[in-house]
C-alpha cells in the first residue's frame, strides 16, 4: 500500500513518460483532457493493486484485469452497453500505453521494496 505522497510521486514518474508521447497532448504541452481528468491518474490506486498482484510476463493477463477492476467502475466514459467509446477511439491513455505504464509501476515498486526499512 502506498502512502499519498508515494501515489503523488508515482503519478509524476507515469506523467513523465507517457505525456510526451500521448495522443491527448496539445503541442503546446498541456493536455487536451480538459472535462475530464487523466484516467491514469483516476485509477492510479487499482493500477497499483493490478501490478502489485497480476505478475505475469502476458500482457493479456493486465489488460485482462485492467478490464475487471478498473475499466467495471469508470463509469463516466462506459457506454450503456457496457462499451467504453474512448477506448474504441483510442483516447483512453490508460488503455493505449497500458504496457509502459505498468513497468514504470513496477520498477517503482521494485524501487521501494528495496529500500532497507528504517531500524
Ligand atoms: S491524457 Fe493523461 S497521459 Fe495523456 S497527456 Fe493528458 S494527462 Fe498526460
Ligand atoms: S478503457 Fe474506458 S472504461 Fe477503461 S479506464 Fe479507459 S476510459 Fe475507463
Amino acid at each position: 500500500m502506498l502512502s499519498m505522497q508515494e501515489l503523488k510521486e508515482l503519478e509524476q514518474k507515469v506523467k513523465d513518460v507517457i505525456c510526451p508521447v500521448c495522443t491527448e497532448r496539445r503541442p503546446d504541452g498541456t493536455c487536451e483532457l480538459t472535462e475530464q481528468e487523466c484516467p491514469i491518474s483516476v485509477h492510479l490506486p487499482r493500477l497499483v493493486q493490478i501490478v502489485s498482484s497480476v505478475h505475469s510476463n502476458r500482457m493479456e493477463d493486465y489488460v485482462q484485469k485492467v478490464r475487471d477492476d478498473v475499466c467495471s467502475i469508470c463509469r463516466t466514459t462506459l457506454s450503456p452497453r457496457g462499451q467504453c467509446n474512448w477506448r474504441a477511439e483510442g483516447h483512453c491513455a490508460l488503455d493505449a500505453y497500458l504496457l509502459p505504464i505498468v513497468e514504470v509501476i513496477d520498477d517503482f515498486l521494485v524501487g521501494k521494496a528495496s529500500i532497507p526499512s528504517p531500524k
